[in-house]
């Protein structure tokens, strides 16, 4: 049965690539029928962050990206989490040491840093010399008497082709010339990455592993630990990188972009349209989905498949994303997305406690046009003001001819209804009224009204937006453009 895992290192927030990986290892295993792990790789201790296993956990959940198995919930293969598996690694060391496949190597730091350099003087890319590959006794018990620290690197073997095939870029190959004995375990004990996750994914019997581009180079080192260990490998996939609109590397530093989930989620963004954008970041849907922009996860889960991960970065567009947030915002029902939007109106308002059928005629006026919860009370500002702001375009509108005619009509009007009257069939009435009047129609009539009331040319529906203004703000809005 297929097994995938998710490891991220908790070095920060849950970061978009990351979603995207685990999105699509969550899709894989359930097309399978399989099994996702969450396991926290947390072996790069200076990097930990001490609240971001719980920030992964809660974005997964938020994302509905369930594990079967993981650090919160256990499962026959734990513990989850690295740095509670040193025992297990011990072991596994100790093995390799033992067999010779492994060494210990004292170099110091400087002497590395003296190495690298003179390669890199040479033009040449760095490998380690080897030096501590053959020690004498000697020398090796004098480096132990002096204390000196020392790493463990693995004996890579020298002059092998390492040919594997990856499931989204086809036939790999990497040579050993090219590697250099890669440290294990450092000086402290702790084993590194491509040690640790070697010995992870083959006990917890993991089948594919997915993970970004960034650790295509790793793959040669880990198949060399797999081959040193007897075990079969699993197969891997390596997404494709994820690009800014000038197609370079998304980096986490960039701050033109949200690449947080946690932004997305307080900006209001809906975890299903979320996954449904990243599921389309580096995949696309077979033929005769082609068209087709939005999937359920079910649909999702149908079907994925590899052979339609592209090997090309993919580029992410935070206006497509707004876009197909707001075909789910649209679909909602209008009391979910009332409780979704009340405190955000609430907050940004400092109001303590809106009235709940008002606010869902907002949202409701609002639901067409909205692409993300935390939009919506910019975009609701004329309702929540005394008076209003005129926009350039507005006050363009208020110069023309129809102007002097309509609003004094239209103010007319407004002041000689009935408070009860003032609803979207009433205010049409009363418009159609004005227009036999005056003569004026359309946008000669529509246009000045709008824009004298909300400051704007553009906006939600005109008899709702007056009717959700309500009688006596319209009426001083027109006052205090025709004073
Ligand atoms: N801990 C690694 C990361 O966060 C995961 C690498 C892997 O999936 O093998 O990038």
């Amino acid at each position: 049965t297929v097994r995938v895992r998710f490891a991220p290192s908790p070095t920060g927030h849950l970061h978009i690539g990351s979603a995207r990986t685990a999105l699509f290892n969550f899709l894989f295993a359930r097309k399978h029928g399989g099994k996702y792990i969450l396991r926290i790789e947390d072996t790069d201790t200076s990097r930990n962050r001490a609240d971001a296993v719980e920030g992964f956990i809660d974005g997964f959940k938020w994302l509905g990206l369930k594990w079967d198995e993981g650090p919160d919930i256990g499962g026959e293969y734990g513990p989850y989490t690295c740095m509670e598996r040193l025992d297990i690694y011990r072991r596994y060391i100790e093995r390799l040491l033992e067999e010779g496949k492994a060494y210990y190597c004292y170099c110091t730091k400087e002497e590395l840093d003296r190495e690298r350099q003179e390669a890199n003087a040479r033009g040449k890319v760095y490998r380690y010399s080897g030096k501590c590959a053959h020690l004498d006794e000697e020398t090796r018990n004098r480096y132990e008497r002096e204390g000196r620290p020392r790493t463990i690197r693995f004996r890579v073997p020298e002059n092998r082709e390492i040919v594997f095939r990856d499931l989204i870029r086809g036939e790999v190959r990497f040579h050993t010339k090219d590697m250099g004995d890669f440290v294990i375990v450092k000086s402290n004990g702790v084993p590194l990455y491509n040690l640790a996750v070697t010995i992870d994914d083959a006990l917890m019997k993991i089948t594919h592993v997915i993970r970004g581009e960034e650790h295509l180079s790793n793959t040669p080192a880990q198949l060399l630990l797999y081959e040193a260990f007897g075990w079969d490998p699993p197969e891997f996939g390596h997404l494709p990188l994820i690009l800014n609109e000038s197609g370079k590397k998304l980096s986490k530093r960039d701050e033109t972009v949200m690449q947080f989930i946690e932004q997305y989620r307080e900006s209001g963004y809906l975890p299903e349209a979320l996954n449904n954008y990243l599921a389309l970041l580096g995949w696309s849907p077979p033929g005769e989905y082609a068209e087709q922009e939005i999937f359920s996860m079910d649909e999702l889960i149908r079907l994925f498949s590899f052979d339609r991960v592209s090997k090309a970065g993919a580029i992410f567009d935070p206006e497509k994303l707004k876009w197909m947030n707001g075909e789910y915002i649209k679909k909602l029902d209008i009391d979910t997305l009332t409780d979704m939007a009340l405190p955000y109106l609430q907050e940004h308002y400092g109001i303590e406690r809106l009235d709940r059928e008002w606010a869902k005629q907002l949202v409701a006026l609002y639901q067409p046009s909205l692409s993300h919860l935390k939009e919506l009370p910019r975009l609701a500002e004329l309702f929540f003001r005394d008076d209003v702001r005129h926009d350039e375009e507005a006050i363009e509108v208020l110069n023309q001819p129809s102007v002097p005619v309509v609003l004094p009509a239209f103010r007319a009007k407004v002041a000689e209804m009935e408070d009860a009257e003032f609803q979207p069939a009433g205010i049409k009435k009363a418009l159609k009224g004005i227009q036999k009047e005056t003569g004026y129609k359309g946008k000669q009539l529509f246009m000045p009204i709008r824009a004298a009331v909300t400051g704007q040319t553009h906006g939600p529906d005109l008899n709702q937006t007056l009717s959700l203004l309500g009688r006596e703000k319209v009426l001083r809005r027109i006052e205090q453009v025709l004073e």
